[in-house]
């Protein structure tokens, strides 16, 4: 049946334009749609970049941290000023193209003085168009999701175990955990016992790369992270879903069993080359056999 009253008529146009006000006021604040944003924790957001990775936004009373950079293909820098107004402090977890791929927007970055070579290498155009081509499944962004931004000259500040992010009611400290490259670095929220891994935590681990260090060398890492168990609650990865503390505990049972060749092995293909791969539990971990 279709109504003729005037005044339901208006109330139906009333009702669509608030409902396509709302729809595009949500869009606005969570802005482009390159990036993904969810408010994980009071004032603690992750910043998805296209499902590549994960970024972290931590803000404190008097600053923020951001934790990652990302693959630097679209305009990071824009996007995390929506979120918050405080000073705004980066930090890389490593110098991995996925992870430090954003640092040209940003003036000052910290990054482990092991991994900073790394962090400059990819942060050229080509550097950052060929990771993305990577890391999208060989698709690479549109143009004009490009960053069309002014780069700085950025200036890599080296940062090492027990360095301290006060950002005012909530303190980060560094702890080094090589392994996936020799200058990762995690960051432990002490108040709040939360701990961002970057590539130390993944539910699948890369050992496997060049600048890997060894499997041996891993397992000492894990088992650090193993020993502050109680000094932390939540995992936040730099890929996938948050994880449980105990996570860790596979991951060791998972190193371990390689190291003792009492794991089965499969063989892994990724784009940055082939190895071999075993699980135990909810971990798998990629490795080289000859850098054990
Ligand atoms: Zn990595």
């Amino acid at each position: 049946m279709i109504n003729n009253n005037p005044q339901m008529k208006r109330n139906i146009l009333l009702i669509a334009c608030l409902v396509f006000l709302t729809v595009n006021f949500v869009n606005c604040q969570t802005g482009s749609p390159w990036f993904s944003v969810k408010e994980v924790s009071p004032r603690i957001w992750i910043i998805g970049d296209h499902g590549a990775d994960n970024m972290y936004l931590v803000e404190g009373t008097d600053s923020a941290l951001l934790i990652d950079a990302g693959l630097g293909v679209a305009d990071l820098a824009s996007q995390v000023k929506k979120l918050t107004s405080k000073p705004l402090i980066v930090v890389n977890t490593h110098g991995h193209s996925d992870h430090a791929g954003s640092n040209y927007q940003f003036a000052k970055v910290y990054v482990h003085p092991a991994d900073s070579a790394a962090a400059r290498a990819c942060n050229s155009p080509e550097a950052r168009a060929n990771s993305s081509k990577n890391m999208q499944g060989g698709n690479a962004p549109a143009e004009a999701e490009l960053f069309k931004g002014k780069p700085f000259n950025t200036k890599l500040v080296p940062v090492r175990e027990g360095h301290l992010f006060r950002l005012g009611g909530r303190t980060l400290k560094v702890i080094e955990t090589p392994g996936h490259t020799p200058g990762e670095i995690i960051l432990l929220d002490i108040e709040n016992k939360l701990l961002f891994t970057g590539d130390n935590n993944n539910v699948l681990v890369w050992l496997f790369l060049q600048n890997c260090k060894p499997l041996h060398e891993y397992l000492a890492t894990l088992q650090k992270e193993a020993a502050m168990i109680l000094q932390f609650t939540t995992i936040y990865p730099g890929h996938g879903t948050p994880l449980p503390a105990d996570f860790v505990n596979d991951q060791i049972a998972c190193v371990k069993g390689i190291l003792n060749n009492t794991l089965e092995r499969k063989p892994y293909k990724s784009f940055a080359g082939n190895s071999l791969v075993s699980v135990s539990g909810r971990a798998s971990v990629a490795f080289n056999p000859d850098n054990l």
